[in-house]
């Protein structure tokens, strides 16, 4: 990545505004659920502060509150959570900008300072450029550690840009170096693994990485359109008929580049959509009336035995409904083969980073992404604007 970061400047005495991604899930009580990305978030932090930084003023959304102060949506448990994690008091501020906010940050005891979720403010998400300058004037150089939010140009992550010195922090730095390596220099052989529920969000990554990858191994949701490509019955199964031509059009085209796709040989079926549902292991044909929700054992071992061999491995998608205890057994076991790998493994960020910290290979995982939309966008090929604006290295 040719963009500075906060290494290449001076941070002394200054008022660091950063753009943090501490997008959180809370359960209904407000609790966090699942605190990596604030974790995520402290290397940057802690060498602003031990650096010199005069102060750190923290910008994040949280959820989808779409202009409207939304209580549930407080970011007050995220700074909660950062006082414990950073043993430092973190103040947190009840609105983004306006005078309350711009006295806090000239006049606050505390080091840290976490303002209100942006996303109160419609300003935000449209880029509003006075929104942008307000923001601005709360730093004298701007950080920019959200991933997460990197696909977005938004007020927090573009806006600013165009006011203050702006530089990208270590979490952004991470994630461009494995990401970015896979899709522009990755050591081959590549096999990408690809799931989830639909064929329509990963075209273009297959287009992209159609080039440079060895081997796609498919499951989840999104196989059923290939086997009906194929010309498989696939039953109930998820399928989008309107993508089944594109489907076969992959197929022919990685033949003619001889570039392996395989896809599910048996499966596990159920009757319904539900972890209660009537269940039955079959092999590469939906019986009608059911429909396939994990892949089985024999696909498992085959895509294990591509994966062997490995140099680098993307997975982008789980390859059933993990979060439904029956159908978790293809996922659990591609997770748990793929931590005992000496390949490069870059997981894409969104519901396959939930499956491997469910599985608890988070640690045995080269990189695993903070960002799904963000991560998929880049493995498309896509220039991220939050990144794009930031400084370019001398
Ligand atoms: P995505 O966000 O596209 O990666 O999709 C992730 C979702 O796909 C997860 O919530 C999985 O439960 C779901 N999924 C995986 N396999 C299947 C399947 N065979 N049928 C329906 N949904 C699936």
């Amino acid at each position: 990545m040719n963009k500075m970061t906060v290494k290449d400047v001076d941070l002394k005495d200054k008022c660091v505004l950063m753009r943090a991604d501490f997008n959180v899930p809370l359960d209904e009580n407000c609790n966090i659920r699942d605190e990596l990305r604030i974790v995520s978030a402290l290397p940057t932090l802690k060498y602003c502060i031990d650096n010199g930084a005069k102060r750190v003023v923290l910008m994040s959304h949280l959820g989808r509150p779409k202009g409207q102060v939304v209580e549930k949506m407080r970011l007050r448990p995220v700074a909660k959570r950062l006082s414990e994690l950073l043993d430092m008091q973190v103040l947190m501020l009840d609105e983004s900008i306006g005078e309350a906010v711009e006295q806090a940050v000239k006049t606050a005891d505390e080091k840290i300072i976490l303002l209100e979720n942006l996303r109160f403010y419609a300003q935000e998400t449209k880029n509003d450029q006075d929104f942008a300058k307000k923001l601005a004037s709360l730093g004298d150089i701007f950080v920019n550690d959200a991933f997460g939010t990197a696909h977005r140009a938004h007020a927090s992550t573009e806006g600013v840009t165009h006011y203050l010195p702006s530089v990208a922090g270590f979490l952004l730095e991470k994630e461009m170096a494995f990401l970015g390596n896979v899709v522009e220099n990755p050591e081959k052989p590549l096999v990408t693994i690809l799931g989830g529920a639909k064929v329509s969000d990963k075209i273009k990554m297959i287009e992209n990485m159609m080039d440079k990858v060895n081997c796609f191994l498919i499951g989840g949701g999104m196989a059923y359109t290939f086997l009906r490509a194929q010309g498989k019955p696939v039953g109930n199964s998820k399928l989008e008929e309107d993508k089944i031509d594109l489907a076969k059009g992959i197929l022919d085209k990685a033949r003619q580049k001889n570039i392996e796709i395989v896809l599910p040989v048996d499966n596990r079926v159920a009757d319904k959509f539900d972890s209660a549902a009537n269940i039955q292991d079959v092999g590469e044909e939906i019986p009608e009336g059911w429909m396939g929700l994990d892949v089985g054992p024999k696909t498992v071992n085959l895509f294990k035995d591509k994966l062997k061999t490995a140099k680098t491995i993307i997975w982008n998608g789980p390859v059933g409904v993990f979060e439904m205890q029956p159908f978790a057994k293809g996922t659990q076991d591609l997770a748990e083969y793929i931590a005992t790998l000496d390949a490069i493994s870059v997981i894409g960020g969104g519901d396959t980073a939930s499956a491997v910290r469910q599985f608890n290979v988070v640690d045995k995982m080269s990189h695993v992404s903070t960002g799904g939309g963000a991560s998929l966008e880049l493995l498309e090929g896509l220039e991220l604007p939050g990144i794009a604006a930031l400084n370019d290295k001398e």
